[in-house]
């Protein structure tokens, strides 16, 4: 590596971005922050740039923005506060930084890590919904950018480091199967009586991974999977054919790739996202994470089970929107970003995300999106519907 690398970190405040700034701060030889940025989280927002002395700061109204200066001004932090959309793009596309951290959560993601990749930049990806969302246009976008994209999703990590470096496509370096591993989540065994009354503290509670509130659910509800099968088929240029889930409820085992030659190379750890976030920020290198190492002799065996579409509709929904192409993924996530939500405040139960989700998918039809403003439309039209279908389940 030369020189130092300077970052824009995009949803810095959230978990991805706190385990990010974790890792960063042990190596401050190697990294800078050139901008931090939240949605409104203004005191942590605040301690984040005394920290790390970013020459920017982002968030999203313009109460959080005057609020954030007044607490700079106060602890005498240089940081200039810009706000809104356009200054998200402007620092994720800045000259001055070459990796952009895309840790924003949700279809808010979508256009600050486009800006980012149109600009070229190194960029790390956590926000997953931007690329279901973005799709072909997403990845065309890399290709003629020449922008690195670096899979900070656990499983799309552990994927990329079992393939080979250089990695063009499956068929060429002789893989028979990506194997893409989930823990199931908290409901794995539970009776779909007591689903019912699942309340957003249980469904938030993961048994392995401390993670933000809406990625909590989707893990829930396996919905996660499903955007994480189509992330992979974006990331790695496969078909749905050739990605298989795999339930594997310790989470030590990140996923796997079979061979045509019977071998299945895996990638372990504990989950810990510092793990994944480390290996993009100093790929091809390693770097401490601060993690500790995986104690094997701890390990009580490794279960392996095919997940139970019944209980997981939501995974299987998402499998048949990358199979229908087209804005359906895009569909899939905007109608569960609104589900996820309306769960989360109590408006619907439990299982009503995956009703939401049916009812909007039933009769969705459409064609590719060629340009950002038609995921953006497609994004709008499929979230009126969500919220026609809660309103019509409160009825
Ligand atoms: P989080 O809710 O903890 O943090 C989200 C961040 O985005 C915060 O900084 C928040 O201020 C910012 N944000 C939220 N809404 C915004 C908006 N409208 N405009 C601008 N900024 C906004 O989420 P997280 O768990 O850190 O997840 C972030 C992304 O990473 C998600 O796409 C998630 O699927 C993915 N991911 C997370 C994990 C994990 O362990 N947490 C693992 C893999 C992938
Ligand atoms: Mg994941």
């Amino acid at each position: 590596m030369s020189g130092v690398d300077a970052l824009t970190v995009l949803g810095s405040t959230g978990s991805i971005g706190s385990s990010t700034l974790d890792v960063l701060s042990r190596h401050s030889d190697r990294f800078r922050v050139f901008a931090l940025t939240a949605n409104t989280q203004v005191a942590l927002l605040a301690q984040q740039c005394a920290r790390f002395e970013p020459r920017f700061a982002v968030v999203m109204t313009d109460k959080a923005a005057q609020t954030l200066r007044a607490l700079l001004a106060e602890r005498k932090v240089a940081t200039e506060v810009l706000c809104g959309l356009q200054s998200l793009i402007e620092v994720a596309s800045a000259v001055e930084a070459n990796t952009v951290v895309a840790a924003i959560v949700g279809a808010a993601g979508l256009e600050p890590t486009m800006a980012a990749v149109g600009a070229g930049k190194k960029v790390l990806l956590a926000n997953k919904e931007a690329l279901v969302m973005g799709g072909r246009l997403f990845t065309s976008a890399v290709k003629a950018s020449g922008a690195v994209l670096l899979p900070v999703d656990s499983e799309h990590n552990a994927i990329f480091q079992c393939l080979p470096s250089g990695f063009t496509c499956l068929q060429a370096c002789g893989v028979r199967k990506i194997l893409l591993t989930g823990s199931g989540g908290p409901f794995r065994e539970t009776d779909r009586a007591a689903l019912t009354a699942v309340t957003p503290a249980q469904a938030v509670a993961h048994p392995n991974w401390s993670m933000g509130r809406k990625i909590s659910v989707d893990s829930a509800t396996m919905m996660n999977k499903g955007l994480e099968f189509i992330e992979a088929c974006w990331l790695f240029d496969a078909a749905p054919k050739d990605i298989e889930v795999v339930v594997h409820p310790q989470s030590i085992i990140h996923s796997m790739v079979e061979y045509l030659d019977g071998s299945i190379v895996a990638q372990m750890g504990r989950p810990d996202m510092r793990t994944p976030i480390a290996h993009c920020l100093a790929w091809p290198q390693r770097i401490n994470a601060a993690v500790e190492p995986l104690d094997l002799f701890a390990l009580r065996g490794l279960d392996f089970y095919p997940p139970d579409f019944g209980r997981f509709p939501c995974l299987k929904m998402a499998m048949q929107a990358m199979s229908e192409g087209g804005s359906y993924p895009v569909a899939l996530n905007a109608a569960n970003e609104i589900a996820v939500d309306a769960f989360l405040d109590e408006t619907i139960g439990y299982l009503q995300i995956a009703e939401v989700l049916a009812s909007v998918m039933d009769v969705w039809r459409g064609g590719e999106p060629e340009s950002l403003l038609a995921v953006k439309e497609a994004d709008f039209e499929a979230r009126l519907a969500a919220e026609s279908e809660i309103d019509r389940l409160r009825r």
